[in-house]
């Protein structure tokens, strides 16, 4: 289980989610270690079509994050996300750390 970085982080990528992650698991938008450092060098124009990611690897589910997000853009799993029709983030979440996101079985 995961927090999600969901659509509404897209072209937005306020980064207040960085400065709280206690375990540095939030990166991108390119680098998949950066931490969004890559941020400082990037114009609102190069932002445009990205977004943050979460490692599902390494996120220790503390919730953090979730109220520092201004757009509201973290949900604190993968099924919370997918009953918001968020499920192609829940992919892009697991394939940014070249993973595949698999439903667990109940
Ligand atoms: Fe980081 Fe905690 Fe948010 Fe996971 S839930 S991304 S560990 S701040």
């Amino acid at each position: 289980m995961s927090y999600i970085i969901g659509s509404k982080c897209v072209s937005c990528i306020d980064g207040s989610c960085l400065k709280v992650c206690p375990v540095d698991c939030i990166n991108g938008p390119v680098d998949i270690k950066g931490m969004g450092k890559e941020l400082k060098t990037m114009t609102k124009d190069d932002i445009i079509g990205k977004q943050l990611y979460i490692n599902p690897d390494v996120c220790i589910d503390c919730g953090a994050c979730l109220p520092e997000c201004p757009v509201d853009a973290i949900m604190p799993t993968e099924e919370w996300a997918i009953k918001d029709g968020e499920l192609e983030y829940v992919h892009k979440n697991y394939e940014f750390y070249g993973q595949t996101y698999k439903p667990r079985k109940k």
